[in-house]
């Protein structure tokens, strides 16, 4: 017979364990709501006009079924990672509504826009080493998200070598990120591989 204390404990561990997760799937999704609302008249630089939410739901999407990451904290703040760049949102407004932990990660991905923006792209490059293994499994994501735009859908008035250089400052921040996320590096090889594939294609028709 079981031991009813044992099987109380084991109850109680099953109960916890599924609140601890609805928590996780809430918080997630009211994190997409508000990033949705935030970003709501903005549009990704691609010529397609995608709605820019569309970009950290990739990020977000990538990093739980490729990167297999199941910490809510992660997949929140991937969720949020450009509202303080790109829209009026705060990060004491997300430590308020998500938390210090997720209010930190959006701070470590967030670019410092009063700087010129070659100096922004250089401070990526070194900032990458010293982020915590959660913002570079989310910058690994942003990484892939935004060459693969670069590539398939690029900016209006960006020619192939404009291209060519996103795709190699790309990998310059990515060489700092690495040992993160095994499966999110192997993502971003891909995607630089067939980039620079596509490039190449490219230029050869022109
Ligand atoms: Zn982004």
């Amino acid at each position: 017979m079981q031991d009813k204390g044992q099987r109380k404990s084991v109850d109680l561990f099953l109960f916890l364990s599924k609140t601890e997760n609805m928590n996780g799937i809430e918080n997630i999704l009211r994190a997409a709501s508000f990033a949705a609302k935030k970003h709501t008249d903005q549009k990704r630089k691609g010529n397609d006009g995608e709605p820019y939410i569309n970009h950290p739901l990739e990020v977000a999407n990538m990093l739980v079924n490729i990167g297999g990451v199941d910490d809510p904290d992660i997949i929140m703040a991937a969720l949020l990672h450009d509202t303080v760049e790109d829209t009026e949102v705060t990060f004491d407004e997300i430590a308020e509504q998500f938390g210090l932990t997720v209010a930190g990660y959006v701070r470590e991905v967030t670019d410092d826009k009063s700087l010129p923006k070659a100096e922004r792209k250089q401070k990526q490059v070194e900032h990458a080493p010293h982020l915590s293994q959660g913002a570079k499994q989310i910058k690994l994501g942003d990484k892939i998200s935004n060459i693969r735009d670069v590539t398939d859908n690029p900016p209006d008035g960006w020619d192939l070598q404009r291209r060519r250089e996103y795709v190699d400052w790309g990998e310059k921040v990515v060489a700092g990120l690495r040992g993160a996320n095994a499966n999110l590096e192997k993502l971003f090889d891909e995607t630089v591989e067939k980039a620079r594939r596509r490039l190449a294609a490219a230029a050869t028709q022109s």
